[in-house]
């Protein structure tokens, strides 16, 4: 099977310490990753007004403040890629915005026990980041904040 993103591609074993590293992280919430697809499981992250999160390449709605969950205290969090390469993603819920694609995988699973497949923007087709789902049916998306926005707490009231 061929893959195409660039950040699964290469090494492996850069890979592994970055998982380890994610895995430790998880291992570190209460809760456990089930706790992401949780509702209730939302304590501690400071989420204040829901803001809009939008594609930063077209500004399509992909999620919300609101669904951003925290693993080991932090919602984002940096490392390197496989071809060394520091990025950053942040874990929601939920992104209704993505489109997830390709076949569920555990390849280079980046947390125990879950899948993950591709996921982009759905209005212009970028690779935004990453859709975990797990066996036990709880799933979240790791997206890469460089390719998302967080918008402003003014003039963007998705409740209204
Ligand atoms: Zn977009």
């Amino acid at each position: 099977m061929s893959r195409t993103c660039p950040f699964f591609a290469n090494s492996a074993s850069i890979w592994d310490v970055v998982s380890q590293s994610i895995m430790w992280c998880f291992e570190q919430q209460p809760g456990g990753p089930a706790a992401c697809s949780d509702a209730e499981a939302e304590t501690g992250l400071e989420t204040g007004p829901r803001r809009a999160v939008v594609c930063a390449g077209c500004g399509f709605g992909i999620s919300s403040s609101d669904q951003a969950v925290e693993v080991d205290g932090r919602h984002a969090h940096t490392f390197f890629n496989p071809a060394g390469i520091l990025f950053e993603i942040g874990c929601y819920r939920e992104a209704s915005g993505c489109i997830a694609h390709g076949r569920p995988t555990d390849e280079f699973a980046w947390f125990p026990g879950f899948n993950w497949r591709y996921a982009a923007c759905g209005g212009c087709g970028q690779h935004l980041g990453w859709l975990f789902e797990s066996r036990a049916g709880s799933a979240f998306f790791g997206l890469v904040l460089e390719r998302i926005v967080e918008l402003g707490s003014g003039g963007e009231d998705l409740d209204a």
